[in-house]
């Protein structure tokens, strides 16, 4: 790995009418576009059998976006946010959660089988509760083998919802944030869009999918815009690079989908792990989530 050069920054547009700040996901095409995607790198990757895994949850994800009973909307007039959401919303994403279950259970083997049969026979209360600590990143304090089930199930519901919130929300009020405006999730990378400009970053959610603007060579984590170093595998052209900040030694990935729209946020960062495992070497910590990849976290104090 070594560090590439340093890349233009492109600055914020003199007419900021031009930039989107929170960018709505469509579930059904985002859950079919990351399948396709885990297929075409599950070939020659150490990791096939989990993305092939993946791959097949991403698939039950987009059935179940077209075709759920996601119930009332969970967002009033006073609250346009999916931050903090009462549990009357429980009964909905756990509906989404058995149903996913259910469709997975007949595509899949042992040993993966028994735990998605485990899963289903847990209480709604435990697994509200699960439900819970997770999106509060208290990752820890849920089985380990749960976690991407969860998830995923979650993930269908919140991405569901948040296209509303985000029609509610007043745009121009969007400060630059580390964490999702519309659900207040960890993001799972940056991605770089060409459209409408060339080189913006938006940091894409770990939950609900949703997309925010944030301005190049600041630090996502801690802000600051001075010391930022940005590596790659092989040159400074590679698609995927990471950012990483030396005030608080977090680092992000960056993905520049703007070059390659066939990558996908959740997958591309899971299938190039072995950048995070360099980047932990030198002292850095990832400061996302993948959403695909709970069971890893150490804790949830990130
Ligand atoms: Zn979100
Ligand atoms: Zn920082």
């Amino acid at each position: 790995m070594t560090q590439t050069a340093d890349i233009p920054v492109t600055p914020l547009s003199e007419s900021p009418l031009e930039l989107k700040t929170l960018l709505a996901a469509a579930p059904l095409e985002l859950y079919q576009h990351r399948a396709k995607r885990l297929e075409t790198l599950t070939s020659d990757s150490p990791l096939a059998d989990y993305l092939e895994l993946c791959r097949r949850l991403a698939l039950v994800q987009a059935d179940l976006a077209a075709n759920a009973d996601f119930g009332p909307s969970p967002i009033t007039e006073a609250q346009a946010s999916l931050k903090v959401i009462g549990p009357e919303t429980d009964v909905y994403w756990q509906g989404v959660l058995q149903q996913l279950l259910a469709k997975l259970l007949l595509q899949t083997e042992e040993p993966i089988a028994r735990v998605v049969r485990l899963l289903m026979q847990q209480s709604q209360q435990q697994i509200a509760t699960w439900g819970r600590a997770l999106r509060q990143g208290q990752i820890s304090q849920v089985p380990a083998q749960f976690s991407l089930f969860l998830w995923a199930a979650m993930g269908v519901y919140w991405s569901h919802w948040a296209p509303l919130v985000i029609k509610r929300m007043d745009l121009r009020q969007i400060e630059q944030q580390p964490l999702c405006p519309v659900c207040g999730s960890h993001p799972v990378a940056s991605v770089i869009k060409d459209e409408p400009r060339a080189g913006l970053r938006y940091l894409h959610c770990s939950l609900c999918e949703s997309e925010w603007h944030f301005i190049r060579a600041h630090c996502s984590n801690c802000g600051q815009d001075k010391e930022m170093s940005l590596w790659s595998m092989d040159d400074h052209q590679a698609k995927v690079r990471v950012e990483s900040c030396d005030e608080c030694h977090g680092y992000t990935k960056m993905l520049f989908v703007g070059q390659a729209p066939e990558m996908d946020a959740v997958a591309d960062d899971l299938a190039t792990l072995v950048l995070d495992a360099q980047l932990s070497e030198q002292g850095f910590v990832a400061t996302t989530t993948n959403p695909m990849l709970l069971a890893h976290e150490a804790d949830g104090s990130q």
